[in-house]
């Protein structure tokens, strides 16, 4: 998931953009009929959420004019078969705070996370229950949000199960998204799975994979969301969820699941653009221009060391403080890397100018463009790759 528990709602709120404008009607969920969409928490609802009927067999949405499979997720997408997923009451899920909202549009993108949790050797069907019933005990009570904040949980025994109540019903239905918690700004645009385990020096186990490859391709197939448009936390986030290996693995994610969806992906499109993730024990010439958008960005003083310790720690702190960020925590990721590293026009004299001479000198680019932009920044950066869209949530998004 991440480092931060307790959440506030996302300045990103405020933002409409890409393929979420002006698709956001929100309506109320279907067993809580007569409960008006709010952005205020109501009170405990005296009816328990009863499971609602789940849309089925899936049915991939005809030409409508909004994007169905056809249009991302490949040609065989309506041969993908469902991953068997444990709905909420089969894994003894709480009733959630309050019902959750369900958006009239689908989602873009699929978030990958890791629980951070241990990685238990226990692959059986009682050991995942738990865990989920574990991480919506933690989400509810400490975090302080309606429900699991999650779509979708996969055991490391591979056992795949709902995560927010009604998740399934409505990827069964394959037109609507339940909002969910599982990371600001990326609520009702992408879809959140929890992989058990924490993957920043191992890799996860097989069982988990295939189920994650198989989930991730009915997902797409569902949604028409392209195998492209997999990512990770801490591609939109300062988190080093889901760790270091599975983070890494996504380019063979989207390999794989293309395949199941009948495509082939060329190695350009394997690999999207992002953000290198730094934090505290990092060192080299990332870590240096970094230092020195700091300096420009007029939160480190003295001189930059290449050394990501106490000082760049505390600088970048105060630098994610500054930005109103929904993780300041120290960790150099997704969210604040873009505000970060600003534009630098040719023969400008910056601490920003001298970001990009290390990098410069560090990739051995004989010339750098009269502009350097995010993805100039991201190639200098090591990150390059096809381009990630920045798209966020519409407004109204609680985030909890
Ligand atoms: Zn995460």
């Amino acid at each position: 998931m991440g480092e931060a528990g307790g959440r506030r709602v996302s300045r990103r709120g405020a933002l409409v953009v890409g393929a979420a404008a002006g698709a956001g009607l929100v309506v109320p969920g279907r067993a809580f009929a007569g409960t008006p969409p709010t952005t205020e928490p109501a009170p405990p609802s005296s009816r328990v959420p009863g499971p609602p009927e789940v849309p089925g067999p899936p049915q991939v949405p005809g030409p409508d004019g909004v994007p169905g499979p056809a249009a991302g997720a490949g040609a065989r997408a309506e041969q993908v078969r469902a991953p068997y997923i444990a709905r909420c009451a089969e894994w003894g899920a709480r009733k959630p705070k309050y019902p959750p909202k369900i958006w009239d549009q689908r989602p873009i993108r699929i978030l990958v996370h890791h629980t951070a949790g241990s990685n238990t050797g226990d692959f059986s069907v009682p050991a995942a229950h738990r865990m989920a019933r574990g991480i919506q005990n933690f989400h509810m009570d400490r975090n302080g949000w309606l429900d699991s904040g999650q779509h979708f949980t996969i055991s490391r025994g591979g056992h795949v199960m709902e995560g927010r109540l009604w998740s399934l019903g409505e990827l069964n239905g394959g037109r609507r998204v339940v909002e969910g918690a599982h990371s600001p700004g990326q609520n009702v645009i992408a879809i959140g799975i929890e992989n058990e385990g924490t993957y920043i020096d191992v890799d996860p186990p097989a069982p988990l994979w295939d189920s994650l490859r198989a989930t991730c391709a009915y997902i797409c197939a569902q949604y028409g969301i392209a195998p492209t448009e997999l990512y990770g936390h801490r591609d939109y986030r300062n988190t080093i969820c889901p760790g270091d290996r599975l983070y890494g693995m996504l380019p063979r994610l989207r390999t794989e699941v293309a395949g199941l969806l009948g495509r082939r992906l060329s190695r350009k499109e394997v690999s999207k653009a992002a953000w290198p993730l730094l934090r505290t024990g990092d060192s080299g010439p990332l870590v240096e221009a970094a230092q020195y958008l700091l300096r420009d960005a007029g939160t480190l003083h003295g001189k930059p060391d290449g050394r990501f310790d106490e000082r760049t720690r505390s600088s970048l702190t105060e630098f994610q403080v500054a930005h109103d960020a929904d993780d300041a925590n120290g960790i150099l990721g997704g969210e604040s890397w873009p505000e970060l590293a600003r534009t630098v026009r040719a023969g400008a004299e910056s601490d920003a100018a001298r970001a990009v001479e290390v990098l410069a000198a560090y990739r051995k680019v004989e010339s750098v463009p009269d502009v350097v932009d995010h993805p100039v920044w991201q190639k200098l950066l090591g990150t390059g790759g096809s381009p990630a869209s920045s798209a966020e949530d519409p407004p109204g998004v609680l985030d909890r």
